[in-house]
């Protein structure tokens, strides 16, 4: 892999490999490659063989009505989808702390749901707009605009990231498994 110190990447990109590198902020391990959780600028440490990304974020803290927030998708359960939120879209400032967003079923998508998995899985990395500030660390999402939902989505079998082939529908590149999301019009491959 040729990441470079100064490259600009988006969440899900991969670095490195775990072979060579140890995965440090702002990064995640899936399956031996490391993968940046944000969008921001690598920075590739030579001498400690550690790869780190500066998010191009704001503050949690900061987290107000109406902000557009991207994560990643911890639990889907019945009536609610669970997100650990990486930051603010549109800000510079890295973030301090870790923030929860919850997307309730009715939340999800334009019209009725009937299963909140047939929307979300863990894994899934997703934009939205925060409706309520919950607590210090936790508020209320929806993501029933067409550019807010999945951006990339994670295959639940073999947990590859997947291809768009409807407006509702992406494919395993990996073992071929179909499956349904709420995708964001601005879907990543
Ligand atoms: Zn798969």
């Amino acid at each position: 892999m040729k990441t470079k110190s100064g490259n600009f990447v988006l969440p899900g990109d991969p670095l490195g490999v775990t072979e060579e590198f140890v995965p440090a902020d702002w990064t995640y391990e899936d399956d031996g490659k490391i993968r940046s959780l944000v969008a921001g600028t690598v920075q590739v440490d030579n001498k400690n063989k550690k790869i780190s990304i500066i998010p191009k974020t704001n503050s949690p803290s900061l987290l107000k009505i109406g902000v557009m927030v991207f994560g990643q998708i911890s639990e889907v359960r019945g009536q609610r989808a669970l997100m650990k939120i990486e930051g603010a879209k549109g800000s510079t400032r890295s973030l301090t702390t870790s923030f929860s967003g919850g997307i309730h079923i009715s939340q999800a998508d334009r019209g009725y749901v009937s299963k909140l998995t047939d929307e979300f899985r863990i894994g899934d990395l997703v934009e939205a707009r925060v409706t309520k500030i919950i607590g210090l660390d936790n508020v209320d999402l929806t993501t029933v605009e067409n550019e807010l939902g999945v951006i990339k989505a994670m295959c639940t079998n073999c947990r590859d990231f997947m291809k768009k082939v409807s407006k509702s529908e992406v494919i395993c590149p990996n073992c071929g498994r179909k499956e349904r999301r709420k995708l964001s019009s601005n879907y990543e491959g």
